[in-house]
């Protein structure tokens, strides 16, 4: 066998030759009118929301009001980032010291962490193995006397099923909030995600669908709530009724104690333009999203994951796909997506590891949670599906979604081969090895 052929016949993971390098569009993508955009709020001289007025609403103003007309919600206010959102979102609803948050087992650290900075405790709930969001199912199991909120996360491509959690939450008085930073214009029965819970919350940092590098959200319907949300935001100060160039926005008057999350003024102008983006790439996505559907689908032990009948906008901020463990000999989503990203060069990642064993959730180190802390292990079968996710769940990042028609050809060729060396990759899975 000359060496050429071995080559081939190795795993890319071990050095072999590739089956294919798809091309990957950079990200994020710059919107043509973002440069102008910037460069006109510095050359404003108002850098930033508090600052002196000068001639017209701040870029922050405009943006709230295009960002809550996109959403259909009639209240926006900007942040820093998406987990000031979320903290700001837990504190207008008045949660604080003693009370319990539902969060899902499955998702980025900043929920957990979000509920800890409010001196409340996180408490996680199983997910739905068909969307990988929080299941209403263990929402209602993990409900106590002490749950003053829910978080529900609409994670990767998923909606989760809303219908059946706002119904908990109306029916025992306990707010809804919903974490959008995956699902920036995804929709569940033709209304926005955002704003179907007290408050939908977004991240707009540098991976997100709509990002300024870092940026966020809370958006919400009720008046009080969008009064409680802005003070809390803008170190406790609510904006003046008659603006007058030449002063701030912003007065010295306020009914709660906040802390500056206010967005910069360049992101807010940066945001707005790429707003402008989003909804061709989303439609771009689904297209490319549905091809891909149709080429998973013909993996053998592989399988798309579904949206749910209520969906109707889905987003991908990661697509995903479920393996069969037997079907692959029992190798995990992570070794696999490491070698498909080896052989394709596309950016596959497995599914987080469950939250309460990520290894950024460490409530512990910090001395102002110990005693009150969670603990962090849970029972070994506490989390079944969230376990059994981050064993079979490979995701695709979403800017391989925005790629040429023909960035997946490569993929029934690249599985066919992971298959022929199954020996090897159960190996590497074993050891964490190449
Ligand atoms: C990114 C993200 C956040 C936090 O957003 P930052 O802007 O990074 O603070 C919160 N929730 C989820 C699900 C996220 O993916």
């Amino acid at each position: 066998m000359s060496a050429d052929r071995r080559s081939t016949r190795r795993l890319a993971i071990e050095g072999g030759r590739p089956v294919g390098n798809a091309t990957v569009p950079s990200w994020p993508q710059l919107a043509p009118r973002a440069l102008a955009a910037v460069a006109a709020v510095l050359e404003s001289g108002r850098w930033s929301l508090p600052g002196v007025r000068r001639g017209g609403p701040s870029a922050e103003e405009c943006f709230a009001r295009r960002f809550g007309q996109f959403l259909g919600a009639p209240h926006c206010v900007p942040v820093n980032n998406g987990s000031a959102a979320l903290v700001i979102a837990l504190e207008a609803l008045d949660v604080g010291a003693g009370d319990e948050v539902i969060i899902p087992a499955l998702t980025w650290v900043a929920n957990a962490t979000s509920v800890l900075a409010v001196n409340a405790t996180p408490v996680m709930a199983d997910i739905d193995p068909a969307t990988l969001c929080i299941s209403a199912t263990a929402i209602e199991a993990a409900i106590t006397e002490r749950t003053r909120a829910i978080v529900v996360v609409h994670l990767f491509s998923s909606v989760a099923d809303l219908d059946a959690i706002t119904a908990i939450g109306k029916s025992l008085g306990i707010p809804v909030i919903e974490d959008c930073s995956h699902a920036h214009g995804a929709s569940w029965r033709g209304r926005r995600a955002g704003t179907w819970g007290a408050v939908g919350t977004f991240s707009m940092q540098e991976q997100k669908l709509l990002t300024s590098g870092e940026g966020g959200a809370a958006v919400c319907q009720n008046p009080e709530l969008y009064d409680r949300l802005y003070q809390l935001r803008s170190d406790g100060r609510r904006p003046r009724a008659h603006t007058v160039d030449g002063e701030s926005d912003l007065l010295f008057d306020g009914s709660v104690s906040g802390t500056n999350y206010c967005m910069a003024q360049v992101c807010a102008a940066l945001l707005d333009a790429q707003l402008d983006l989003l909804s061709e790439q989303n439609d771009r996505r689904a297209k490319r999203a549905a091809v891909l559907d149709e080429v998973i689908s013909a993996v053998p032990g592989a399988t798309p994951v579904s949206a749910l009948d209520g969906v109707t906008e889905r987003t991908y901020y990661r697509y995903a796909l479920r393996i069969d463990p037997d079907g692959f000999d029992g190798v995990s989503a992570a070794t696999l997506c490491r070698a498909l990203h080896a052989e394709t060069g596309l950016p596959w990642q497995p599914a987080y590891p469950p939250l309460y064993r990520h290894p950024l959730y460490r409530p512990r180190t910090k001395r102002r949670f110990t005693g009150g802390g969670p603990s962090q292990r849970p029972a070994p079968d506490a989390y079944p599906e969230a376990e059994r996710a981050h064993r079979e769940i490979m995701t695709l990042q979403h800017p391989a979604l925005l790629a040429g028609p023909d960035a997946f050809d490569v993929l029934p060729a690249a599985f066919g081969k992971l298959r022929r060396h199954m020996a090897r990759l159960r190996l590497i899975d074993r050891t964490g090895d190449a």
